[in-house]
């Protein structure tokens, strides 16, 4: 710790200092914002305090810092100045983001784009997660359009704009796409961006520090706020209280609300009716599960970012065999990459399956009958209701016996297990249905044929 100021030490001054705004403040205000201040020197007249977030810097240089000053100065008349920079190392949940120090006298010295941003209730963005990195395909051309008009339009489109969609499938990725287009072209526009269970962090500590005051403000003032993965909510009543009050406050400025969640707004369970029902008032737009050509699509888009070639046969299989979500396929395609990185193999499929033993094994066990229904229907391209209808017509009658018998041989779920989950129909329908099929595969090869491609892609 510097002491350039001759005579007394700078830490007996600063806790001085403190003391004397501690009985100003208020042991509340205190706690929140002064007391996690700490005195890095003081050097050429001006006292340098540092603090873990840029939010807790621009508060307290906007509300305390002449105050600061003054008493400081009463201490040490050689002190011109207080300056206070972010040392995310003091963060609790080292999310804050280094940067350059605020001067007190005014203006800040690290202005800019990034300002907009409040890396302190914000989440750090990932800056690979943009709209120019975003795939769009049919399962989330929808979702994407609508995050795009979102972060492009002049004036609130639709609000909320409410994502949801499975894991992996790329929620997270819009909303920091819509963060990053918005800190590029409205650079004076605030945009917070965290997850619910954040909120909620943030919320209980503002409760504990008896601070709700500050909380509300920090949130309220905001032009656009994006909360994801809300189903953390349920069953958190004074949470989605809060949550619903910012909701609200946020709405009626006209202020851009984004949230997320893995279902619609009316299958969260736990979650307040009023509040249920006020998250679908805008666009609800979901991200259906991948599709072949949309995997093979970010495929290839990733295989170009990390500038390799992969041949188009490696691509088409892990297509082919990673159905579960983005993550797992990307996850993949690194693993490949890498390896034949580190070995200086050329990637080849051979080696791709070898490779990726486990992973595969791993997918396999986890094929759902809703999977095999699903992937039967788009096959044969009859509706995935079908499945569960009544109805006889051969059209439809054969592709549910096809998902039937793939149900019995790639899950391991009994008869009437399957049976209910095709419309609630009795094990001897099923049972039925296997031996149909079995025969229809000793007769005809073309069949045959067609359940074995099936059956392969399924198990991946
Ligand atoms: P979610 O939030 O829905 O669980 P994420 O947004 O975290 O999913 O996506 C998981 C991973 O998959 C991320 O690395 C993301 O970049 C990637 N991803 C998902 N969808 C796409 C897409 N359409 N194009 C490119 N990458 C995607
Ligand atoms: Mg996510």
């Amino acid at each position: 710790m510097g002491t350039e100021s001759a005579g007394e030490p700078t830490t007996a001054i600063w806790a001085r200092v403190r003391g004397r705004l501690r009985n100003e403040v208020g042991d509340a205000a205190f706690k929140s914002w002064l007391k996690p201040l700490t005195l890095r020197d003081v050097h050429d007249g001006t006292v340098r305090l540092m603090v873990a977030t840029r939010f807790m810097r621009d508060w307290v240089a906007a509300h305390y810092g002449d105050r600061l000053r003054e008493l400081w100065r009463e201490e040490d008349h050689s002190v011109r100045a207080i300056e206070i920079s972010v040392d995310p190392n003091l963060a609790e949940a080292g999310t804050a983001v280094a940067e350059e120090p605020i001067d007190m006298r005014g203006r800040t010295r690290a202005s800019g784009p990034a300002d907009s941003l409040d890396d302190d209730i914000s989440a750090p963005l990932d800056p690979r997660l943009t709209f120019e990195n975003f795939v769009v395909g049919k399962p989330n051309e929808m979702a994407h359009a609508a995050a795009q008009r979102v972060a492009d339009a002049k004036t609130v489109p639709f609000n909320p704009l409410f994502l949801y969609g499975g894991v992996g499938l790329g929620k997270t990725h819009l909303m920091h796409a819509i963060a990053h287009r918005i800190r590029q072209t409205k650079p004076d526009k605030r945009v917070i961006y965290l997850s619910a269970e954040k909120f909620m962090y943030r919320f209980i500590r503002a409760m504990r520090y008896k601070d709700t005051m500050a909380f509300k403000e920090q949130f309220r003032s905001v032009d656009f706020l994006m909360v994801d993965d809300i189903q953390f909510f349920s069953g958190k009543d004074s949470t989605q209280e809060e949550f619903f009050h910012t909701f609200n406050a946020l709405i009626d400025e006209n202020r851009q609300v984004v949230i997320s969640a893995d279902k619609p707004p009316f299958d969260l369970e736990r979650m307040e009716e009023r509040l249920r029902s006020r998250l679908g008032w805008g666009v609800v737009a979901d991200i259906h599960p991948t599709t072949y050509e949309l995997r093979l699509s970010i495929l290839e888009s990733k295989a170009e970012q990390l500038g390799v070639a992969v041949p188009s046969k490696v691509l088409e299989f892990l297509a082919h065999k990673i159905v579960s979500n983005v993550r797992e396929l990307e996850g993949a395609l690194n693993r490949i990459v890498a390896h034949s990185d580190l070995v200086g193999r050329e990637i080849s499929l051979e080696n791709t399956q070898e490779l990726l033993h486990d992973l595969l094994r791993a997918t396999d066990r986890h094929i759902t009958i809703e999977e095999i229904q699903k992937r039967v229907a788009e096959h044969y391209a009859i509706r995935l209701s079908d499945m569960h209808s009544a109805r006889r017509a051969r059209a439809v009658a054969r592709p549910r016996q096809v998902a039937m018998y793939l149900a019995k041989q790639l899950t391991t779920r009994s008869l009437p297990e399957i049976g209910r989950k095709f419309g609630g129909r009795d094990h001897t329908t099923v049972m039925h249905a296997v031996k149909r099929i079995e025969q229809l595969r000793a007769t005809d090869a073309g069949f045959a044929e067609d359940i074995d491609l099936l059956r392969r892609m399924l198990e991946g």
